[in-house]
């Protein structure tokens, strides 16, 4: 059962950890009796009485008139809605330090980044106890926040989830998921979220969700996976896979897939792709911000707007995606980029045969400090996805479960189960969370 925080303690802790652009009005919920189920929304996900601004200056002021089917789900289920969490504009971030508004903190350690792009929906889950974040993951951002902040991430597959009313960052890779501090509420809130949705064509193709038993017994390790890992997470990764031998009994396999070393440039070409196009919308004219100089020649008109409210990160995607769609230009980057992603999900789909899980660690570090991703070159940031990007591109359903602490900082590791077996991974967060000791945060008044 949760523990709703009182409404003084959740402005406490948002004023400290900025994990919310916006917060609900009416907080009186929290003080009913018993108290109400208490759940978050990214803010790229519609929800009715807030803005969606998807983390972007460019849509200050859109207030859709409508629910993403997510949230109203959610909803109907008596959840009650705290606000919506701040990310990376437009989900373009491993560490939510690219948004238009506050950069969440991470819960253990306030100097550091609480990762990207769903950065603020993995704060509210590991700051409080029963609340349940719905995220959205383009190439990582479920999995990469979790592990940062040490709960469980789950990016269902692809289409199983309705993508109605979520703000589009790449169409073809995009998909609504949860994060929780337990392996149960994962039980409980997927089936709620999931399931065809008429508004979303993409959801009504899938088969219908089973979540009876399915025992993990033997997973693969990708030997390409284990290359430029900080120390300490591959020595919590080496004994988690321990663990996993000895204490549950799963068999643990090397295999090599790889294709993983060409996962990470296919995404970002096709990502780009996608978002470059989806940009377009954003004018000055339907959504968001307005610009009132409408006696200006039209291509003056949008680039003012642009300029002004994009930011830096919005417009090198805008610029990458569309050279990379260019005609001379697209056999070679875009063309390939899909020949690529067809080779990433046969050779999951190989390994998948034999396996009932691939395995890995979710990020190659711990949760950076502020002043070291400022240091970093924008392709060194991109770098850091290139464990979290694989399942994504392949639409296949993942966790990111925290496996072990360094220099008290959470560590995770990345299960990927074929498509549509997300009861494997239910299983694997069923049987590690009941022998291994997760910490939260304690954050003092
Ligand atoms: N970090 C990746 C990117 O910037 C993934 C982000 C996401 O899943 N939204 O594209």
């Amino acid at each position: 059962m949760s523990c709703s925080p009182t409404p003084e303690r959740l402005i406490q802790l948002n004023e400290r950890f900025r994990i919310f652009c916006e917060m609900a009005e009416d907080l009186s919920g929290l003080q009913d009796y018993p108290p109400r189920p208490t759940f978050s929304a990214k803010d790229n996900l519609c929800a009715m009485g807030f803005q969606a601004r998807a983390g972007s200056r460019i849509l200050e002021g859109y207030r859709p008139p409508f629910d993403a089917t997510p949230v109203w789900r959610m909803r109907q289920e008596g959840m009650l809605l705290l606000g919506k969490t701040n990310m990376d504009e437009f989900g373009f971030g491993t560490f939510s330090t690219n948004s238009g508004y506050d950069v969440p903190r991470n819960p253990f350690d306030a100097g550091r980044a609480c990762g990207g792009s769903s950065g603020g929906a993995a704060a509210a889950t590991s700051l409080l106890e029963g609340h349940v974040a719905l995220g959205v993951s383009t190439g990582g951002s479920i999995s990469c926040p979790a592990s940062f902040c040490g709960v469980l991430g789950l990016t269902p597959t692809y289409g199983r989830v309705s993508r109605y009313g979520l703000i589009d960052y790449g169409n073809s890779l995009d998909k609504v998921g949860l994060m929780t501090r337990d392996s149960g509420s994962l039980r409980t809130w997927l089936p709620v979220i999931s399931g065809p949705d008429p508004k979303d064509p993409t959801s009504c193709v899938q088969p219908m969700l089973d979540l009876s038993p399915r025992k993990v017994e033997r997973v693969a390790v990708p030997l390409e996976a284990m290359q430029n890992l900080g120390s300490g997470v591959e020595s919590s990764f080496a004994s988690a896979l321990k663990s996993l031998q000895d204490d549950h009994d799963i068999l643990v396999e090397e295999v090599s897939m790889p294709s993983l070393k060409f996962a990470l440039s296919a995404y970002y070409v096709l990502a780009t792709s996608e978002a470059s196009t989806n940009l377009a919308r954003y004018c000055g004219m339907r959504f968001g911000v307005r610009n009132s100089n409408i006696s200006q020649h039209f291509n003056d008109f949008f680039s003012e707007t642009r300029s002004a409210n994009f930011g830096t990160e919005a417009k090198r995607r805008i610029l990458l995606g569309t050279y990379a769609r260019m005609v001379g230009f697209r056999d070679r980057y875009y063309m390939k980029a899909l020949a690529v992603r067809q080779l990433v999900i046969s050779e999951y789909k190989r390994v998948l045969n034999d396996h009932d899980l691939v395995l890995t660690p979710t990020m190659p570090f711990i949760a950076p400090r502020f002043a070291d991703i400022e240091k970093m070159r924008p392709l060194e940031a991109y770098q850091a996805d290139f464990l979290t990007v694989p399942p994504n591109l392949a639409g296949l359903p993942h966790l990111s479960l925290p496996c072990g602490y360094i220099e008290g900082m959470p560590v995770g590791m990345q299960a990927v189960a074929p498509h549509w077996e997300e009861r494997a991974l239910l299983d694997i967060a069923e049987r590690w969370t009941s022998k291994f000791q997760m910490r939260f945060p304690e954050v003092a008044r």
